[in-house]
């Protein structure tokens, strides 16, 4: 989860209406993620002929969308663009969970553990959350200690709790998109597209949306655009004698502007999740090893330990180690290439991405199709 705050600006520009796309033409997606699934349901559903092609499956361990959970929220300080993109994503969510008949968002709240007088990244996003009547309630020093009797807010100025956010399970809803893409009448394959030797995939227009590859994958176009870093997060085991006070916790951000410690407590019962947004080592997604940095385990502890002192010696009862697919200013990309004028960029999800998935597809479709 990255809380940065990004140019409202900038994604914007991407997004001139380009309306080349009618139904009945065909559009080949390459990537089953949070970005390549929705956006080829999305088109299936306007008409298009879609087929959708993953090398190792939608959600699978090597994506940045194949972890257990996700964090969503509004919150995105002075950006009023991905503040609106997530009202509408939620909407969407909570579409497609009835639809599934499977709970995927869980209304858990967000609570913002701010340092300082002044917390920009919530601060500036209050005029938006009372626009969309998503109002978060304030609670200083001493009502965070009381209602939430496991933090220590000693060195916490104030708390935001936001109660319209939350998290989703990530790998299970990224795997429902595809099966809904298939049963809707999408084709998906399996296979692994290699731009660079030649191997070029059939259609209309290709939209490549390989997360964490694609910098990769077009060096030339996007090579120093998309980077990919090393990200870890970490499943604390919590104590068996008050297991459900953790397990009923909000999701947390420690808006502290320096490491971005976050959690998803009580996801799918696998534990305390803690994350870390600091960005990490260059890391090949392909090839890399999964096993977390003996030196960011260690702080990410150091934390735990500080902020939940009923924590203190917690077991690490697993973690994962996820790719972040960075652009350079933490923007969503979409665009179109400059050397073959038939694809399509779209990645950049920097760490925030997830959340954004179905809104974020209905955009690039009416792009494409000139709504
Ligand atoms: C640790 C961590 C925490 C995060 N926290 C949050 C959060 O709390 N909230 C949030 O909203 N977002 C969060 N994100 C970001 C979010 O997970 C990503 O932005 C989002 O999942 C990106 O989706 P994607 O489809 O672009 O990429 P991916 O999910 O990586 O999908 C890309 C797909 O392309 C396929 N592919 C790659 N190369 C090829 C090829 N050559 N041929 C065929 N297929 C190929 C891959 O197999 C993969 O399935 C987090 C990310 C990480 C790593």
């Amino acid at each position: 989860m990255s809380t940065n705050t990004f140019a409202p600006q900038s994604l914007q520009t991407h997004f001139n209406n380009h309306g080349h796309l009618k139904r009945g033409d065909s559009v080949t997606v390459v990537g089953a993620g949070a970005f390549g699934g929705w956006t080829a349901l999305h088109l299936l559903r306007r008409g298009v002929k879609v087929t959708l092609i993953d090398a190792w499956g939608a959600g699978n361990s090597r994506s940045s969308s194949g972890d257990e959970t996700r964090v969503i929220r509004s919150t995105y300080g002075a950006n009023e663009f991905y503040f609106d993109l997530n009202v509408r994503a939620m909407e969407l969510w909570k579409e497609h969970e009835r639809a599934w008949n499977r709970q995927v968002f869980f209304n858990t709240g967000v609570l913002w553990l701010c340092h300082n007088e002044k917390c920009s990244i919530v601060d500036d996003s209050i005029p938006y959350s009372k626009k969309h009547k998503m109002e978060y309630e304030y609670l200083d020093k001493q009502d965070l200690a009381k209602r939430f009797r496991i933090v220590n807010a000693d060195d916490i100025h104030h708390g935001w709790f936001d109660p319209y956010g939350g998290y989703l399970k990530a790998r299970e809803s990224t795997q429902l998109v595809l099966d809904t893409f298939v049963k809707e009448g999408g084709t998906f394959v399996n296979s692994r597209v290699m731009p660079g030797s030649g191997d070029v995939p059939g259609g209309d227009t290709i939209i490549y949306a390989c997360g964490s590859w694609l910098g990769r994958m077009f060096p030339e176009e996007l090579g120093d655009r998309i980077t990919c870093s090393k990200q870890e997060v970490y499943y604390f085991g919590v104590p068996a004698a008050n297991a459900a006070e953790y397990d009923n916790f909000p999701v947390w951000v420690d808006a502290d502007d320096k490491d971005h410690y976050y959690g998803i407590p009580g996801n799918a019962n696998r534990g305390f999740k803690v994350g870390v947004d600091r960005r990490g080592k260059p890391f090949d997604p392909t090839n890399g090893e999964r096993l977390p940095e003996p030196e960011v385990l260690l702080h990410a502890r150091g934390f735990l330990e500080h902020r939940f002192p009923g924590l203190k010696n917690a077991p690490l009862v697993e973690s994962r180690v996820c790719p972040y697919e960075n652009s350079v200013d933490g923007n969503f990309i979409f665009e179109r290439s400059k050397e073959m004028r038939n694809v399509w960029f779209l990645g950049g999800g920097s760490g925030h991405g997830f959340k954004h998935g179905p809104a974020l597809a209905e955009l690039v479709c009416n792009v494409l199709m000139g709504v």
